[in-house]
């Protein structure tokens, strides 16, 4: 039975009068005219009205093969006729078994233990848990802070909002948080050189100088590999995992690599911490996992931290953490499907090839007069505006750079959404050539009729 939807100017006062979106400033959103997704088929969404706009954004960073993707849905469905829930909290189910010897077998040598979850936060938490119980479990309980670096977003329970670093989203929430030690992340653009290489060195100094004085107290490092997402596509020189890995070991101190937007192939290789051959003590990940469809989440990790677990209910050494949903087999069954299909299609070669032919659509991005940087690694891709491309100032904060060019780009028939003045691109990974193309034609246009109208006031 197909359920009756109300037309549109029904919803939108259904959202106005019920519906809290996350993360959204809801005065600025109502008089926006918001956009109703109704369905999606490839790499396109239609609204209520049977618009068509690209998904430029891959429906918040975690679509991989489009939308309404057969294979998919006859996954769901083949569960659906088994069994859509049974619990992990002291029994198990076929598809999150099979979900985590995938895993392992994907994963970077060694981290080959599986802990299930709902949301990349959750996925954090669990590192950030499991890292600070590991140093009790093996008679070192003084390891236990953390060392986080400025404009994290690793999610936003509370947990995760103590090992992130952005003002505009955790400041107001200090008295809540516990606290940690920050290093800058090495951000070479807004480094006052401007040269990766110094950054780097500036960033693993600050590094060097708390490992020598604390690492006594440290429990592990947080950091999005390659690329930090949330504080506006910030791209770390390369080789900079590699020495900050080293250094950790050297100390150590457990590393957690928090991939769940860089993970499962958005950066051209299936886990960012490839690039530089580096093997954390975590890896978690989401979004992606499975293909966009059901949230599922996933904290790896090794047979060290996952032995000093191993023992009897009285010796307290258990890990107390679940949900009424962890390892979901309709989510884990999906996500098995979705890894599948990435093998089967070359996935990963296909993206390389996007990242390349996006690559070089970038370089006339660059030429224009109010850009300032352009970051990208793989499909993950970030354009930051600037007022005056010499002292890199912004455009005034009340113009609202990033917004405007977004509306103008959903009105040329693009999704996304901005972080600041950094306008995102991130494609489904399976974007077809062609429809890229389509889609950075949009985004160039915006860019350049949004900056040369507001600069021109
Ligand atoms: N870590 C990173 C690096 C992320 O980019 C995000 C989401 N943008 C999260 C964690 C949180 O994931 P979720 O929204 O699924 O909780």
């Amino acid at each position: 039975m197909t359920r009756w939807v109300p037309p549109r100017d029904v919803l939108l006062a259904w959202n106005r009068d019920h519906l809290w979106n996350p993360f959204t400033p809801m005065k600025n959103y109502l008089e926006e005219d918001p956009v109703i997704i109704e369905r999606g088929e490839g790499v396109k969404l239609f609204d209520v009205d049977g618009r068509a706009y690209w998904d430029g954004y891959s429906s918040l960073w975690l679509n991989v093969h489009g939308h309404n993707v057969p294979e998919l849905n006859a996954a769901v469905t083949e569960q659906l006729g088994k069994i859509a829930h049974a619990t992990l909290l002291g029994s198990a189910n076929v598809p999150a078994i099979l979900l985590a010897k995938r895993l392992a077998d994907l994963a970077p040598p060694g981290l080959r233990k599986v802990f299930f979850s709902d949301s990349g936060a959750e996925a954090v938490e669990i590192a950030v848990k499991m890292a600070f119980q590991y140093w009790q479990n093996i008679g070192r309980p003084e390891k236990r802070r953390f060392i986080t670096m400025t404009g994290a977003y690793h999610g936003d329970t509370i947990g995760a909002v103590s090992v992130g670093a952005i003002e505009l989203f955790h400041a107001r929430f200090g008295p809540l948080l516990f606290p940690t030690v920050r290093i800058p992340y090495p951000h070479a653009y807004r480094h006052p050189s401007g040269d990766p290489e110094a950054a780097a060195r500036d960033s693993l100094a600050a590094l060097e100088a708390i490992l020598r004085d604390q690492a006594d107290e440290i429990a592990a490092l947080i950091v999005e590999p390659v690329m930090q997402g949330a504080a506006g596509m910030i791209r770390m020189p390369d080789g900079f995992m590699a020495a900050l890995a080293d250094r950790l070991r050297a100390y150590d101190v457990l590393l957690i690599a928090d991939e769940v937007a860089t993970g499962l192939g958005r950066t051209g290789a299936m886990f960012a911490v490839e690039h530089d051959g580096v093997v954390p003590d975590f890896l978690t990940l989401g979004k992606g996992l499975t293909g966009g469809y059901l949230p599922v989440a996933a904290t790896l990790t090794t047979d060290r931290i996952y032995e000093a677990f191993w023992g009897e209910e009285i010796e307290g050494k258990t890990f107390y953490h679940g949900h009424s949903y962890t390892g979901n087999p309709l989510g884990c069954a999906v996500a098995l499907a979705n890894l599948e299909l990435m093998e089967q299609r070359k996935l990963l070669e296909h993206v390389r090839r996007l990242s390349a032919r996006a690559e070089a659509r970038l370089s006339a991005f660059r030429e224009l007069p109010y850009v300032g940087d352009v970051r990208q690694a793989g499909l993950m891709i970030g354009i930051e505006i600037v007022r005056d491309r010499a002292t890199k100032a912004p455009f005034p904060r009340e113009v609202r750079i990033g917004r405007k060019i977004v509306a103008r780009a959903r009105e040329l028939g693009l999704l996304t959404r901005p972080l600041g003045d950094v306008i995102v691109f991130m494609p489904p990974l399976a974007t077809p050539e062609a429809a890229l193309e389509a889609m950075m034609d949009i985004l160039y246009r915006a860019i350049a009729e949004v900056t040369e109208k507001e600069a021109g006031r």
